[in-house]
Formats: structure tokens, C-alpha cells, sequence
């Protein structure tokens, strides 16, 4: 397990931190990931379609011995079984796994861009990632606003997380 990399997860269809819970326990089930930290849970406003729920949000640190390709396959297949559909972009959804970093990797392909494209803009990303990579801060040039990311459940053990579910 030598990479490490960062994982945003955002829901908006109920039961939210349920589908979260999950998410982070499946990442952990697959034999060649470990999730080793997760953040709090945030309550975020939606951000470009506005026209929907309060996101729940968090960061997922994990390590892992998949490629960047076989992480976003599996991060995809998660999404599938939490019962994502895609409708409308930005849009209403059970489960988002985006991967933020994957070491310190610069990634272009049509497929996957890492760092992820629009997280340095994003405070329902960067807050929860911050919080469990707090050097990350000196990476990133943009000014860290909290308004409308709110603490929704404090940061717990990860143990609660991948124990829960099965
Ligand atoms: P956004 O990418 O702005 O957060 P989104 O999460 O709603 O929007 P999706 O529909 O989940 O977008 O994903 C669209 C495509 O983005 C995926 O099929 C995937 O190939 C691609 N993608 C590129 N880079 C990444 C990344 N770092 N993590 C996850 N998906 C990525
Ligand atoms: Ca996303
Ligand atoms: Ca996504």
C-alpha cells in the first residue's frame, strides 16, 4: 500500500450520512485499500446548481496500492452500488467520490485530472480535506472561506466507519 491519496465524498439524497458511511466502508473492503483517516462531517450549501439539498461532505485520506485508473474504477463502482445516477450535472446524487490527490502526481487524461480540477475553489472540499492534511494549506494558493460548510459530526475514529457497515 505505498500511495496515498485523498478522497472527497459528497451526498444529497437520503439517508446522506448513511450513503457516506458505506462509501467509506466498501473503499476499505477492497484487499488493496486501507482507509487510514477521515475527517468530520460537514453540511455543505450546494454550489453551482443551487436548486437542490444540503450536501453532506468529507475527506477520506486512504492508501492504497491501485493505480490512480484502478482507484477511480473502484471509486466509480461505489458510486453504482450506492445507486448513482447521473441526470443533471452537478446535480442531486446518493454518493460523489472525486479523488483530490494521489501523492504528489500531476495526472491529465481525458479520464481523470489530479489534483482534481475545481477543488482549490471549493470550500466543501477543501475544509474537510484540510482538516486531516492540514499541510496541504502551503499547496494551495486560495483563501480558506467557511461560510456555508458547516461541522455536521464531529471527526470520529475510522474504525466507526469501516466497522458499521458489511
Ligand atoms: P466535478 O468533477 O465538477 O466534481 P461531478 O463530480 O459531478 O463534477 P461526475 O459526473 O461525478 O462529475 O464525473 C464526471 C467524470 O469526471 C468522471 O466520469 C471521471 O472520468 C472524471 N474525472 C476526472 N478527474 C476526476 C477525479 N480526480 N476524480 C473523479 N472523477 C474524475
Ligand atoms: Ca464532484
Ligand atoms: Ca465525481
Amino acid at each position: 500500500m505505498k500511495h496515498t491519496a485523498y478522497i472527497a465524498l459528497g451526498s444529497n439524497i437520503g439517508p446522506r450520512e448513511e450513503f457516506l458511511k458505506k462509501a467509506v466502508a466498501l473503499l476499505h473492503q477492497h484487499p488493496s485499500v486501507a482507509v487510514t483517516d477521515i475527517s468530520s462531517i460537514y453540511e455543505t450549501d450546494p454550489v453551482g446548481y443551487t436548486d437542490q439539498d444540503a450536501f453532506l461532505n468529507m475527506a477520506a485520506e486512504v492508501k492504497t496500492s491501485l493505480t490512480p485508473f484502478e482507484l477511480l474504477d473502484l471509486t466509480q463502482h461505489i458510486e453504482n452500488e450506492l445507486g448513482r445516477t447521473r441526470d443533471i450535472r452537478w446535480g442531486p446524487r446518493t454518493a460523489d467520490l472525486d479523488i483530490l490527490l494521489y501523492n504528489r502526481e500531476n495526472i491529465e487524461t481525458e479520464q481523470l485530472t489530479v489534483p482534481h480540477p475545481r477543488m482549490h475553489e471549493r470550500m466543501f472540499v477543501l475544509v474537510p480535506l484540510l482538516e486531516i492534511y492540514p499541510d496541504y494549506e502551503g499547496s494551495c494558493d486560495h483563501a480558506i472561506n467557511r461560510e456555508g460548510v458547516r461541522i455536521w459530526k464531529q471527526r470520529s475514529g475510522v474504525d466507526e466507519f469501516v466497522r458499521s457497515e458489511n
